[in-house]
């Protein structure tokens, strides 16, 4: 008998037909011989709903009762889901009382399926709001439950901190409970079930030539995911490399075989023939550039603690010393980051640096190309900047790691780049 946790996100559980789909495909899983554990997300469009309506109150919402806001989406998900198992459980033991002329009357079937909100189970996490970190997570409730028979459905996206409060994991965190979830449990395997039947090359919806990908590393996809790839989110594969969960990425919508997140020992011989095995996109970046600073490292020390003491990540950073008094400073951030990022910079231009100028730019998207074959062969950087210039779009900024290279970009250029990159590292053919 295996464990096995199954994550189904927002359009998995979208509407009432989606959820009764969940609710059998875990009952037949469980009728295979399976112990259960299911995950859910809020339904599609749910988190978006909440995080609006906040915004609308104040356009920096981050606290503690804001987590305890989006929170409530993955709580209608629980109750719809156990609902519906315990229903289809129900219906099955009917029908097959009628099949041997039973009386369906006494035959309620004990709960199949028991729902939990992060805190019920014991998701113990860091207190920083809407991007906390699991710290530990009870399983004893769990392992109580599954030795019943039971299918715990519990809350994604959420857990508890040292003082009660209700914590968000960040955006598309429901990936993170259940590969949390599986390694606390030691989980032979991990299902992610979402709206495309896998990892692709890139986006299927920005490209259509993309294709599906059997297998992808774990560091493939830890910078696949950080790049923009939501399909996962980057904690989860993280969490999964490091307890040696086995991930399977695939679609709610069909029985077809998904992805497999693996080591890089597992890829079998592709690793050496493939520079390039995908490319991520993200349109959610803001450049701030910083002019006119004085010149020391201190400077740009108090700067970025500045900004991580708001808990805010910094991406791309560049540094330009036009003379030896003064420099300047551009980086990138997320979207989200970028109202509160502006408070910190006019509160130290305030403070320390009057001369400081600000400059913001949100029309901008990030393209990479990922791949662990380009580590050890040169080339790839070069063909991809021939490539964005054949398609006259101007790069603003450039990183890379051992397996990857991005490129910052306008924004309204980023599915041409998209299409362009895809296309010249012939990502269609990939097998
Ligand atoms: P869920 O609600 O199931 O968590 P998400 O919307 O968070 O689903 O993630 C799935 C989406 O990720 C897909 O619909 C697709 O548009 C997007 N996506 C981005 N890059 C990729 C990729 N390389 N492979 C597959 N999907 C991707
Ligand atoms: N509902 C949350 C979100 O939309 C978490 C998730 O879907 O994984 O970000
Ligand atoms: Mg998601």
């Amino acid at each position: 008998m295996s464990l096995i946790v199954q994550k189904f996100g927002g359009t998995s559980v979208g509407t009432i037909e989606r959820i009764q789909s969940v609710a059998r495909w875990a009952l037949d899983t469980q009728a295979q011989g399976h112990q259960v554990v299911v995950v859910v997300s809020a339904m599609s469009g749910e988190t978006n709903r909440l995080v609006q309506l906040a915004t609308q109150i104040n356009p920096i919402p981050y606290s503690c009762e804001y987590d305890l806001l989006i929170a409530s989406g993955e709580q209608v998900s629980v109750g719809l889901v156990t609902l519906a198992i315990n229903t289809e459980a129900q219906r099955r033991m009917n029908n097959k009382l009628v099949g041997q002329g039973g009386n369906i009357k006494k035959a309620l079937v004990k709960a199949n399926a028991r729902g939990f909100l992060g805190h019920q189970i014991g998701i113990f996490t860091d207190s920083v709001f809407s991007k906390a970190r699991i710290q530990q997570i009870d399983t004893t409730l769990l392992r109580k439950e599954l030795a019943l028979g039971v299918i715990p459905v519990i809350a994604g996206f959420q857990g508890v901190d040292a003082n009660n409060n209700i914590t968000t994991l960040g955006r598309g965190g429901s990936d993170t409970s259940a590969v949390a979830i599986a390694a606390a449990l030691g989980a032979d395997e991990c299902e992610i079930y979402t709206d495309v039947e896998g990892v692709y090359t890139t986006d299927p919806r920005l490209c259509p030539e993309a294709k599906k990908i059997s297998k992808i590393s774990y560091e493939e996809m830890m910078e696949l995911a950080g790049l923009g790839a939501k399909v996962l989110q980057i904690r989860s594969v993280e969490l999964a490399a490091k307890y040696k969960i086995s991930l399977h990425v695939r679609s709610s919508f069909n029985a077809v075989h998904g992805t497999r997140v693996v080591a890089q020992q597992d890829l079998g011989g592709r690793m050496e023939q493939v520079l390039v095995s995908g490319v991520a996109a993200d349109v959610g970046q803001v450049q701030f550039t910083l002019q006119n600073l004085p010149a020391g490292s201190e400077v740009v020390a108090q700067i970025f603690q500045a900004l991580s003491r708001a808990s805010i990540v910094v991406d791309i950073i560049v540094q330009d010393t036009p003379s030896a008094q003064r420099f300047s400073l551009g980086f990138t951030i997320g979207k989200s980051d970028a109202l509160n990022a502006r408070l910190v910079l006019d509160k130290l231009k305030s403070e320390f640096y009057a001369e400081m100028k600000i400059f913001e730019n949100r029309d901008l998207a990030k393209v990479s190309v990922v791949g662990v074959g380009m580590q050890h062969h040169p080339g790839v950087a070069a063909k991809m900047f021939s490539l964005l210039a054949e398609s006259r779009i101007e790069i603003k900024m450039i990183s890379t790691s051992e397996i990857k290279i991005s490129c910052i970009i306008p924004e309204e250029k980023m599915k041409e780049a998209v299409r362009s990159l895809h296309q010249g590292f012939e990502l269609h053919r990939f097998e």
